[in-house]
């Protein structure tokens, strides 16, 4: 595919009206051609007018044809699998071949949706039948389903550059609910974002939909996103990236006349809590494996395992060593952005201002944007007296715990704010103590593992990547898995209609078949 570096506007490609941006290598600091559009209001007006514009038909597409254009997108996506990973490497100095299964990943999530949609169960179809004959009042005829909000703005990722941008989930699960998107590249990684726009557009006109149900935009600071967030036609925001930007747009969203939900996806340090027995058993191993897995994209993502806790005792020494031998192995490696590596130096600089002890590195940085692997140790006093250690520092940093006691533990486990996901490693002997530790870990996050790795999240049915602020704003939805759809959906009550004005899904007869909710009866009737 050649690049043109043109905002994606419906179906046009628009130059720049706002300047231009140039690609840049993080692992060679080269800039990489061509350059890049950047917009401004009047691109934002354009995309938005056309997303609502295309609203009313894309909305009420069939089933079927709505699943057919989502795995349309996902065969696309597959068939630039290779170019697409192979700039997006360029881009991010992240390996291509991770790059190349994000791909899939994303791929993947669109048929997923597509199997979503077929099955109708996201428009939670209820039907209440009148009861003409009720005493004292008669009931009327109550059929609800669920409907798309309208014009959804994207704000694309900087950390998962395909599969937490242009054709992540949040686009995948916007388009399944029949909201057309407009989507704020992030401006790490144009090149890619243009790749999967394109995939994207192509789809919209193969599919024969109406061109603005889907648009890519991108701009120079942040006057874009917030005339994004700003413009009256708006429905829904998401957004993946600090607590500092993603709470500046979603305190602007609430400030419109007509305020507006951003579902942000912010900071989270995913802890984990070793249990006694368990870090006798299993001291090093634990050290050892986790480590490895918070090295994973050089620590730059939201679920990695940033605090590892346990009760000072036997094993702790052997998870101490292990943890440490480990960073010690790992290689310098580099950064998003150098805005990225240049927070990380700042912030495990801080840890270590606020008390916290190195205890071991990784191999030292070669080149500019490189991040080195860290290990620091702290008390768990040290952990409650000083909140900034208790923060996310994003890239290869890890802290090491050390408790007292099992009441210091949780303690500590109550200190923590909302946390995308939290683990335990906790052996039988360890159960009493695992069974007060839960509800602490429920009242604070989306997703607790036990005895194993919090592995990337799983795109299904079950799946939660949520939990309370600030690991994200609004913590009574997902933005991973099937359940993401939920936050572009919003329930609507026909009352007393004749079958012939009734939406599909609601008529006599279940002409689609769906799972319906029949005067509190689930069947497919
Ligand atoms: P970011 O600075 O929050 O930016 C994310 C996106 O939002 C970008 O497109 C940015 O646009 C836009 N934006 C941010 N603040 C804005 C504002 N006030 N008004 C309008 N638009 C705004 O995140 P990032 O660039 O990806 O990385 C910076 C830091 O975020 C990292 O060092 C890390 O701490 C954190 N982060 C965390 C996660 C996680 O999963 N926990 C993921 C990614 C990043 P511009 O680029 O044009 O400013």
């Amino acid at each position: 595919m050649t690049l043109t570096g043109e905002l994606l506007i419906g179906a046009a490609g628009v130059l720049a009206t706002a300047g231009t941006m140039t690609a840049f290598n993080p692992a060679s600091g080269e800039l990489i051609e061509p350059e890049f559009a950047l917009g401004g209001a009047a691109e934002v007006d354009r995309a938005v007018r056309l997303a609502e514009e295309a609203f009313d038909s894309y909305s009420h597409t069939g089933l079927a044809e709505r699943a057919a254009f989502l795995d349309l997108i996902a065969d696309k996506l597959e068939a630039v699998k290779d170019e697409l990973a192979a700039r997006t490497s360029l881009e991010t100095g992240l390996p291509a071949d991770h790059l190349a299964a994000e791909t899939l990943r994303a791929a993947a999530t669109f048929r997923k949706f597509a199997t979503v949609v077929r099955q109708g169960r996201f428009l939670q179809t209820a039907i209440d039948p009148a009861q003409p004959d009720r005493q004292p009042t008669p009931r009327m005829d109550h059929r609800l389903q669920k409907v798309a909000l309208g014009p959804v703005v994207i704000f694309g990722a900087s950390n998962f550059p395909i599969s937490y941008s242009v054709a992540g989930g949040d686009t995948a699960s916007a388009l399944a609910a029949g909201c057309p998107v407009i989507l704020k590249a992030h401006n790490a990684h144009p090149g890619a974002s243009e790749i999967q726009g394109r995939v994207i557009q192509q789809a919209v006109a193969e599919a024969g939909l109406h061109e603005g149900v889907f648009s890519l935009i991108r701009g120079a600071g942040n006057e874009i996103g917030e005339a994004l967030v700003d413009h009256p036609l708006v429905r829904a925001v998401t957004f993946t990236g600090s607590e500092v930007g993603g709470m500046a747009l979603y305190r602007r969203a609430q400030q419109r006349r007509d305020p507006i939900p951003v579902f942000t996806e912010m900071t989270s340090v995913n802890p984990t809590f070793v249990l006694p027995a368990a870090l006798a058993a299993r001291g090093a191993e634990i050290g050892n494996s986790l480590i490895q897995r918070a090295m994973f994209n050089v620590g730059q993502a939201c679920l990695k395992p940033a605090t590892l806790l346990a009760v000072d005792g036997p094993g702790f020494q052997e998870l101490r060593e292990a943890a440490s031998a480990e960073v010690e192995k790992a290689a310098a490696r580099t950064m998003l952005t150098p805005g990225i590596h240049d927070a990380y130096n700042r912030n495990v600089q801080r840890m270590g201002e606020c008390g916290a002890t190195l205890i071991g590195a990784g191999a030292a940085p070669t080149r500019a944007w490189d991040g080195q692997s860290q290990l620091y140790e702290v008390t768990g006093d040290q952990l409650l007296a000083e909140p900034v250690l208790r923060e996310e520092v994003f890239g290869p940093a890890v802290l090491l715990v050390r408790l007292t006691s099992v009441d210091q533990l949780l303690e500590v486990a109550r200190a923590f704010r909302g946390q995308l996901t939290a683990a335990m490693h906790a052996d039988a002997p360890d159960h009493p103590a695992a069974a007060r530790l839960l509800p602490i870990l429920e009242r604070r996050t989306g997703r607790i593992v036990i005895n194993a790795l919090s592995l990337p999240q799983e795109v299904s049915y079950a799946s939660t990547h949520g939990g309370a602020f600030p690991a994200t704003s609004d913590s009574r939805f997902t933005s991973v898995g099937m359940g993401a759809i939920e936050r572009f959906l919003r329930p609507v009550t026909y009352q007393n209609f004749p079958d012939a004005l009734l939406p599909e899904p609601l008529r006599e007869g279940n002409p689609l078949h769906l799972w319906r909710l029949v005067d509190g009866e689930l069947g497919q009737h």
